[in-house]
């Protein structure tokens, strides 16, 4: 018997399981990913409080710019 999904929550789970990937490989890689965007909140891996990108698209992590990041780069605009 086969289950028929959504392609609505194919989109949800294929989107989540990318989440889990990013967030391992931000552990993995953590000392060359610094500037890698957060594919949840837009911001870089960096700038989340505990430096690891946002875990779900339910949650998002506190966001800490540092001063020494401001001084020294532009803010894009979205
Ligand atoms: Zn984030």
């Amino acid at each position: 018997m086969t289950k028929n999904y959504h392609s609505k929550d194919i989109d949800k789970i294929a989107r989540q399981v990318a989440l889990n990937l990013q967030s391992l490989m931000a552990i993995v890689e953590f000392d060359y990913n610094r500037y890698e965007k957060c594919m949840v909140c837009g911001e870089k891996y960096r700038h989340h409080i505990d430096g690891l990108p946002c875990e779900t698209d339910a949650v998002k992590k506190e966001i800490v710019k540092r001063r020494y990041y401001d001084r020294h780069n532009v803010k894009q605009s979205n």
